[in-house]
C-alpha cells in the first residue's frame, strides 16, 4: 500500500494560507512536470506521438502554459475552450476539437484555429460543411464499438449506451465521403472508460483501434496519420489501489503497434492521448479549514469549502482521500463525516471517514482535485468558486485564479435596476 502524503507541509501551508485564505486549489508544478515527462518517456518509441490535455479537466491558461512547456497540445470540447488555447498560443494541429452535438460557430472557430476537426458523427460532415464551405487537409472521426468493454471478463464500461462516436460501418462511409470531398489525412479516436485503473485499458483499446485502422485503410484507401487513444487512464484516488504504471502502458501499445500495424505498412502512424485526469489530479490539493463540529447521531467536521469547490463526491459518491495537514503520522482513530455548508445532504467530502482527532482551525487537504474539481464548480446556495494556487518549481507560489466574490455572482445582473441596490453599478 502507498502512502498518500499531500505535496506541501502544515509550515507552508500555513504561509501561503496567510496570504490566500482557504478555501483554494493549490496546484504542484513539479509534480505536473515529471508526470508530464514520464508520459512522454513512456511512448517515446514512437516519433509522432503527442498528448493533447483535456482542458475541461482544468481550464486554467497558466497550468496550460506549464503543459505547453512539457509538449502537451489541447484537446477542446467547447468555444471557451478554444479561446483558452488561442489564448496560451496553442493553436494549429496543437489542437485536437473533440466535440459532440456541436453548435456549427464551434466548428467555425475550431477551422480558424486550424485544429484537428473530430468528428462524433456522420450527419456532421453535411454540418461542418455548411460552417466552414470547404474540409480541412486533416479530419479525425470517433469511433464507438457499442455492446461493451471487457478486460479479462471484468465489464469495465457499455459503449453501446454511451452518445458518443460513430459505428464502424459509418466510419468507413464517413471516411469516403471525406477522401471524395478533398480530405488527405486521416485520424481515428475512442473514449471508451473513464479512470481506469489497470496497465491494459490502452493497449485493449489501441487493438481495437489499429485493426480498425488496417481495415479502413484497405477498403477507403485513405491515409490514417494518428491514433488517438483519448483519455480514460485514472489515478489511484484510494491508498490501497495500485497506480498505473505509464511505462508499461507505452509498452502494451507499442506490442499491439508492432503487432497490427507495423505488418500493414503502418508503422508512420503517430499515437495521440487526451488525458486530463492523468495529468493534473493527483496534482491538486483543495485546501479547506475546519470551522465546525457537530455531534449529534454522528460526528461531524464542517469545513469552509463544499461542494461547489469539489463536486465529486456528492455527484459520484467519489472517494477523495483527506490529510489533516501536520497529523499525517497520527492514529487514524476517530470516525468523521466532514461536511460543507450546501443545503444538501450529500454536500460531504467524506462519509464515516476514519481520521486523527480533528480540531477546530485545523487545515485538511482533500488529495486528487487537480481535475474535475474546480472546472466542475457551481454556485448553488450562491457559494463563490475558490482562488486557484500555484506551487512553482521554485517553492513560491501564486495566484493563477483570484476567489469570486459577491459582485461577479451578481455580474450578470448588471443591466437591471436591482444592479444599483447590489453594488454593481
Ligand atoms: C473528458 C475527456 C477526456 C479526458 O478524460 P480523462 O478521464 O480526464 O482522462 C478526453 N477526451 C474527451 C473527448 C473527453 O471528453
Amino acid at each position: 500500500m502507498y502512502m498518500k502524503r499531500p505535496f506541501v507541509t502544515k509550515e507552508q501551508l500555513t504561509e501561503i494560507i496567510s496570504r490566500y485564505p482557504t478555501p483554494f486549489h493549490l496546484y504542484d508544478e513539479a509534480g505536473i512536470r515529471r508526470n508530464a515527462k514520464e508520459l512522454y518517456d513512456a511512448f517515446s518509441w514512437n516519433p509522432g506521438f503527442k498528448e493533447y490535455f483535456a482542458v475541461k479537466a482544468t481550464p486554467n491558461p497558466y497550468l496550460l502554459d506549464v503543459l505547453k512547456d512539457c509538449g502537451c497540445g489541447c484537446d477542446c470540447s467547447s468555444m471557451t475552450e478554444l479561446m483558452l488555447s488561442e489564448a496560451v498560443g496553442v493553436t494549429g494541429q496543437g489542437i485536437m476539437f473533440s466535440s459532440n452535438d456541436t453548435p456549427q460557430e464551434e466548428f467555425v472557430k475550431a477551422n480558424e484555429l486550424g485544429a484537428i476537426i473530430n468528428l462524433d458523427d456522420i450527419t456532421h460532415i453535411e454540418k461542418l460543411e455548411q460552417a466552414i464551405g470547404t474540409f480541412p487537409k486533416t479530419m479525425s472521426c470517433r469511433f464507438n464499438p457499442g455492446g461493451v468493454f471487457t478486460i479479462s471478463n471484468n465489464i469495465m464500461d457499455n459503449p453501446g449506451d454511451a452518445k458518443y462516436g460513430m459505428t464502424a460501418a459509418q466510419i468507413e462511409e464517413a471516411f469516403r465521403i471525406l477522401k471524395s470531398k478533398g480530405v488527405e489525412e486521416f485520424g481515428i479516436h475512442a473514449f471508451l472508460v473513464s479512470n481506469t485503473v489497470t496497465n491494459d485499458y490502452y493497449p485493449m483499446l489501441a487493438k481495437v483501434l489499429f485493426e480498425l485502422a488496417v481495415h479502413l485503410k484497405e477498403t477507403t484507401g485513405a491515409h490514417i496519420t494518428f491514433i488517438n487513444l483519448s483519455g480514460g487512464i485514472g489515478i489511484p484516488y484510494r491508498p490501497d489501489e495500485e497506480p498505473n504504471d505509464i511505462k508499461k502502458i507505452g509498452e502494451g501499445v507499442h506490442r499491439v503497434y508492432d503487432e497490427v500495424l507495423v505488418p500493414a505498412g503502418m508503422g508512420d502512424v503517430s499515437i495521440y492521448t487526451e488525458l486530463g485526469r492523468y495529468m493534473l489530479a493527483p496534482y491538486g490539493h483543495l485546501v479547506t479549514t475546519v470551522i465546525n463540529e457537530k455531534h449529534t447521531y454522528k460526528e461531524y467536521v464542517g469545513v469552509d469549502a463544499c461542494a461547489v469547490n469539489l463536486m465529486r463526491p456528492a455527484m459520484y459518491g467519489a472517494y477523495h482521500h483527506i490529510t489533516v495537514a501536520g497529523k499525517e503520522d497520527a492514529p487514524c482513530d476517530h470516525m468523521y463525516d466532514v461536511t460543507g455548508s450546501l443545503c444538501e445532504n450529500n454536500d460531504k467530502f467524506a462519509i464515516d471517514r476514519m481520521l486523527p482527532e480533528i480540531e477546530m482551525g485545523d487545515i485538511l487537504v482533500i488529495h486528487d482535485t487537480g481535475a474535475h474539481g474546480f472546472s466542475m464548480g457551481y454556485n448553488y446556495n450562491g457559494k463563490l468558486r475558490s482562488a486557484e494556487l500555484l506551487l512553482k518549481e521554485d517553492g513560491t507560489v501564486s495566484l493563477i485564479r483570484r476567489a469570486e466574490t459577491p459582485k461577479d455572482y451578481f455580474a450578470t445582473f448588471d443591466f437591471s435596476s436591482y444592479s444599483k441596490k447590489l453594488g454593481l453599478a
